[in-house]
């Protein structure tokens, strides 16, 4: 992962300027909520950034509604890099602040086409903990979602 951090507040950062046509990129798809580029980086060929229109800096800050739109405008960009570059499989790949691997801080999610060795690796240091730990978890995880932050089903 890169390891610089662009800082930029809404309406200068990096990807809010490409929103605006303010920067150059290469476009692949756009529609009211969401933009898809393509990734300078280019980790495999095909490697496209599904960001949302409107600056966010992370999932804790999109709304349902835009969360939504972003999964669906990646699905849509994972069916067109199937059929244009046949990848062998496809990972998403969604980061929040610079501990969880982001460097630009407006929400986005990477769409990777994949292949058989394409060195591409993730560390996940599986800790295995036990059934107990887990309802534990499970327990901690419930009671938080009772919280006002966290949007009940609609
Ligand atoms: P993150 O590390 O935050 O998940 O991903 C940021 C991504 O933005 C990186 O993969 C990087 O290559 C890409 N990126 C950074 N600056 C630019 C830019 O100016 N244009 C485009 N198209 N991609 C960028
Ligand atoms: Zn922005």
């Amino acid at each position: 992962m890169p390891h610089f951090v662009d800082p930029s507040p809404a309406g200068v950062c990096i990807f809010c300027r490409i929103v605006q046509g303010e920067i150059p990129s290469a476009k692949v798809y756009e529609d009211a909520l969401t933009i898809a580029f393509m990734d300078l980086g280019q980790v495999n060929p095909g490697h496209v950034l599904v960001a949302t229109k409107r600056h966010a800096a992370n999932i804790f800050e999109i709304t349902d509604e835009e969360s939504a739109a972003v999964m669906q405008t990646a699905r849509k960009v994972a069916l067109a890099a199937k059929i244009a570059f046949e990848p062998a499989g496809l990972t998403l790949l969604q980061a929040n602040g610079a501990e969880g691997g982001q460097t630009v801080a407006h929400f986005h999610l990477h769409v990777v086409p994949r292949h058989a060795d394409d060195g591409v690796s993730f560390s996940w240091p599986r800790k295995e903990p036990g059934g107990a730990v887990l309802e534990g978890y499970a327990l901690q995880l419930r009671n938080a979602m009772l919280s006002e932050s966290v949007p009940v089903a609609a």
